[in-house]
């Protein structure tokens, strides 16, 4: 039973670490930095709408964080741009 919520876990995981690699490659010009560990990134599903991501307190203002309060792609797409060297200026 514990064996299973584990691999549903890491799923999960692994599907938001997928998705955010891929709104990187898409996107990743749209991934802005701000002040304070700060991001801004698009949405992958609306061409509108971006989201405001900290680093640092490991936070998103999108609707899946708010609702799991875990690493979503956002942040996943948001953690490569830091480590590929375009953090804050
Ligand atoms: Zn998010």
């Amino acid at each position: 039973m514990t064996e299973v919520t584990v691999d549903r876990t890491t799923a999960a995981v692994k599907a938001r670490v997928r998705r955010g690699l891929a709104l990187y490659r898409s996107r990743g010009e749209e991934i802005v930095p701000k002040t304070f560990g700060g991001f801004s990134v698009p949405s992958s599903t609306y061409e509108d709408r971006s989201y405001r991501v900290c680093l640092l307190s490991g936070r998103c203002g999108c609707e899946d964080h708010r609702r799991t309060s875990r690493a979503c792609l956002h942040i996943y797409a948001a953690t490569i741009a830091a480590a590929k060297g375009r953090e804050g200026r």
